[in-house]
This record gives structure tokens, C-alpha cells and sequence, in this order.
């Protein structure tokens, strides 16, 4: 199998163009622009060839889906969301510590509920395609049965995910201490049968809450489990708030800092993923990297819990790998368009431009995870996860707005932008979200679907 880039495909399988505006990260600063654009797509869900229609047209293919003027992007990836705490939503106040006491870890308890799992799970994976998301970093809460509903609901439902049983088993409430053995039982039965499935399309995480929750022992368990099982995941939360920074130092006096006590405990690495990870000394930096372990800068959530403000550009010179999240529900939404504006609006001083936005919503989430070859950006030979956005459907937008330079279009995006704006969302070629066409005007406006 040949694949193209910006030239007629000589595939002879089943094809299906979606045809539109074509906007996908380059690189950090740049982005591929193709206002009368295609994306090719086989029957495998694999993107084919991504080019100029006026190259394609007289290609035959099984169906082209015409989106006119709207726009095909890379799907976001979000970093860091927590599945069990989405109806906690909005749940203002108090820092961390607080917050998780009083609204969070009574919501999380209701989760040993099979009925109740079920209920969030569906509910849960249908708002993440509504908001565009195409691969999220999932915690769920401290039980087996319902993480293994999670799995099954995103099987179901089409949803490309990284999930993982949280684990917990001191310094927490009752209704949320785990037996380690049962916790380390049910997270090793969870990526057997999880991990991998659907040619990676769910992943499995190892998910010690954070080191608090976690005693040295377990944390050492969890490191040899997630050694056990190649190409897994291991995320947690890292240096997130100052008072949890000197807890961690009085419960871990042997350690340098907080992300020596992860690493002491075999839990630094590649498919390591540290939520937050704000209040970093330059060794922790330089442990990060060395490491080959990745950040989740959850932006939102930091504003919300008055957490503090991510250092971006020392993290970016330091060469550490980051992309971003929604930390849902410390942050209040899922949408990664809210996300890209607070990481805007975060920084006091430095710019971050919409194609810099745009690259960490997307491209940079899949270096982060170490899926940069298969996901984050359309480009011949990556999977077929995609999004069709028209900005005009949402309320303060210029309604010619899509007649604009992509560079227009990218700035209202990032800092305007909310889920009305996603019509469609696509995993691996196959439409798990679809707005309804009478709340599509744009849709109506400019492009129509052709099969
Ligand atoms: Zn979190």
C-alpha cells in the first residue's frame, strides 16, 4: 500500500472523499491550508491521500461527502478528563484539596453502582464526540466493574480512548480505599482484556490517583504491572497545588521532590502521562525529559482551582513533551476550544498564536502519548479521526466568517469557539457524532452531503 500526499490515489479499494476547508497542525507554528480541499479515506478508516480537489475529482470513489466551506480538522485529543466526576461539573470555591472532599470523592463513591456507572458512561463518551474530542486520557474511579462498563460503553459507541481504574488505597475516604491486592488484581484483568483492543482504539492506563492517595508499596506494585504490560499507559497527577506539593514532602521525606517519589517507585517513563505538573523545579524538568515522560497541561482546571499558572515556555525550552486537557471537572467543560483560549489566557506575558493552539489541542497530544505516526494531524497513512467545524453556528460569529483566510477562521476558533461549532466527529472514518442539519445552518449554507 502507496500512500499520497497531495496527489490523485491510485488505490483501487473503496474510497470515500470528504471533501472541505482542510486545516491540520504542521508543526508547532505552521499548518496545512486547502480551502477547496479533500481528505481520502479507506475502507480501513486510514486516511489515503489528504490534497486539492481539482487533483481528485475525476477519481471514482464509492462516496463523496461534500462539507462545502466547513472545515475538516485533526479531532482533539484531550489529556487529562476524569469520566467520573462529569456531573461535578462547575462545583466552584475551594482549591484542591477542599474540592475533592466536598464535591468529588462523594460523586466518585456513587460509581460502585453498576446502573449508575452505565448511566455516565453513555452519557459521558457521547458529549466527548459532541465536543469534537477523538482520543481522551480517562480516569475512572476505584472500581472494577464500572471501568470495565467504561470500556465496553466507548467499544460501543466508537470512542478512541486512554482509561484507566483509579487506584487509591490510603489518606482516603472509606467508601474510596481500596484492597491493594483487589486493586492491583482488577487493574491487571482491566488491560489484559482492554488494552489494545480494536488495533489500538482503547488503551489501557495504570492510574494511581496521585502519590497521597498512594502507599510506597502500592506505588512499586503499580511500576512492575505497568512494566508487565508493553505499551500501556501509567498517568496520574503531579505538583498540581502547593499545599499537596508539602504533603507529598512530608509523606515522602526520602525523596528529592515530587516527581522523584513517581520515579522512585518505577512510575517515570515512556507512556508516563503527569497531569498538571505546574509548580516544577528545573531538576524535576530535566527528570521529565530524560525520562521520556509526558505533561497534560489542563489549563482550565488550573484557573478553576486557583492551582497556578503553567510555566509553558520554561517547559518548552526545557524540551518537555506536553499537550492539553480539560481536566474535567476541576475544569468546567470538555470542549478543547475553551481549552486552547484559558491556555491563551493564562499566559500573562507570552503569546501563544491559534496555529501554536491549534498544534497542542491536536498534534501535540499524539507525541505526547507516543501515537504522533498514527493520530493528531491529517496526513496520508494516519488514522481517519476528524472533525467538520463551522464556527457560524454559534451565536457572535460573523455568519461569512468561512469566506475568511484560514488565519481568521484559526483565531475565532481558539478563542470563540464551543461544541456548537462541531457538526461532525469521525474516529478511524466512521461518524460517531452528527449535529442535526436543522441546527446546521452553516451546513445548509454552504455544503451538502453527497453519497
Ligand atoms: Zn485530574
Amino acid at each position: 500500500m502507496s500512500f499520497n500526499n497531495g496527489s490523485p490515489s491510485s488505490n483501487s479499494g473503496k474510497l470515500t472523499a470528504y471533501r472541505g476547508h482542510v486545516v491540520s497542525p504542521i508543526d508547532r507554528a505552521t499548518y496545512k491550508d486547502i480551502p477547496e480541499g479533500v481528505i481520502v479515506v479507506d475502507e480501513n478508516g486510514l486516511i489515503n491521500a489528504v490534497g486539492k480537489w481539482s487533483d481528485f475529482q475525476r477519481q471514482q470513489f464509492s462516496h463523496v461527502v461534500n462539507y462545502g466551506k466547513q472545515l475538516i480538522m485533526p479531532g482533539f485529543i484531550d489529556l487529562h478528563i476524569h469520566l467520573a466526576q462529569i456531573a461535578q461539573a462547575g462545583r466552584s470555591g475551594d482549591t484542591l484539596l477542599g474540592w475533592l472532599t466536598k464535591y468529588i470523592f462523594p460523586e466518585e463513591a456513587k460509581f460502585a453502582s453498576v446502573d449508575h456507572a452505565q448511566h455516565r458512561a453513555n452519557w459521558f463518551f457521547r458529549e466527548l464526540a459532541a465536543n469534537g474530542t477523538t482520543l481522551a486520557s480517562v480516569f475512572t474511579s476505584v472500581h472494577g466493574k464500572a471501568t470495565d462498563i467504561a470500556f465496553k460503553a466507548a467499544d460501543a459507541f466508537g470512542s478512541r480512548v486512554i482509561m484507566g481504574r483509579v487506584f487509591m488505597d490510603t489518606n482516603s475516604p472509606e467508601s474510596l480505599t481500596d484492597d491493594p491486592q483487589k486493586a492491583l488484581a482488577e487493574s491487571d484483568d482491566l488491560c489484559s482484556r482492554w488494552h489494545g483492543k480494536d488495533n489500538d482504539r482503547l488503551m489501557y492506563a495504570f492510574t494511581p490517583r496521585f502519590a497521597p492517595t498512594s502507599t510506597s508499596a502500592s506505588m512499586k506494585a503499580i511500576g512492575e504491572l505497568w512494566a508487565r504490560h508493553p505499551g500501556s499507559y501509567m498517568q496520574t497527577h503531579l505538583s498540581e497545588n502547593i499545599d499537596e506539593i508539602k504533603w507529598v514532602a512530608q509523606l515522602f521525606p526520602s525523596c528529592k521532590n515530587y516527581l522523584d517519589v513517581y520515579h522512585t517507585h518505577g512510575l517515570t517513563g515512556k507512556n508516563s502521562l503527569f497531569a498538571h505538573s505546574i509548580h516544577l523545579s528545573d531538576d524535576e524538568k530535566a527528570l521529565l525529559v530524560k525520562t521520556s515522560s509526558s505533561v497534560a497541561h489542563c489549563p482550565s482546571s488550573n484557573f478553576f482551582l486557583k492551582s497556578g499558572a503553567f510555566p509553558i515556555r520554561e517547559m518548552e525550552r526545557a524540551g518537555v513533551k506536553f499537550g492539553l486537557g480539560s481536566d474535567v471537572a476541576a475544569g468546567p467543560e470538555m470542549s478543547m476550544f475553551k481549552v486552547m483560549r484559558d491556555a491563551a489566557f493564562m499566559q500573562s506575558v507570552d503569546w501563544l498564536s491559534p496555529a501554536e493552539l491549534l498544534y497542542l489541542a491536536t498534534l501535540a497530544g499524539a507525541v505526547a502519548v507516543n501515537k504522533q505516526d498514527r493520530l493528531g494531524s491529517l496526513d496520508a497513512g494516519k488514522e481517519a479521526d476528524f472533525i467538520i467545524v463551522d464556527p457560524t453556528r454559534k451565536s457572535s460569529v460573523d455568519p461569512e466568517l468561512l469566506e475568511h483566510p484560514a488565519e481568521d477562521i484559526l483565531s475565532n476558533l481558539v478563542y470563540v469557539g464551543d461544541d456548537r461549532m462541531i457538526v461532525s466527529t469521525y474516529v478511524r472514518g466512521k461518524a460517531i457524532y452528527e449535529a442535526k442539519q436543522a441546527e446546521t445552518p452553516g451546513a445548509l449554507n454552504y455544503g451538502s452531503r453527497v453519497s
